[in-house]
């Protein structure tokens, strides 16, 4: 069986855990009230798409 040269260090282990992403794929800041909304829908918050509001708050 394969077996690690060496382990990885904390530090190494928690570098590459820190840019884990946080948030989902595909959720971007609303670009009219700044909320994270899902990429290509309209935002839940604000109603805006393309900034235009779409629906009406
Ligand atoms: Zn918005």
């Amino acid at each position: 069986m394969a077996v690690p040269q060496r382990r990885t260090s904390k530090t190494r282990r928690d570098k590459r855990r820190n840019s884990f992403k946080l948030t989902v794929p595909g959720m971007v800041k609303c670009d009219h009230c700044g909320e994270l909304k899902l990429s290509h829908h309209v935002c839940k918050s604000c109603g805006h798409y393309k900034g235009k509001e779409i629906v009406q708050s």
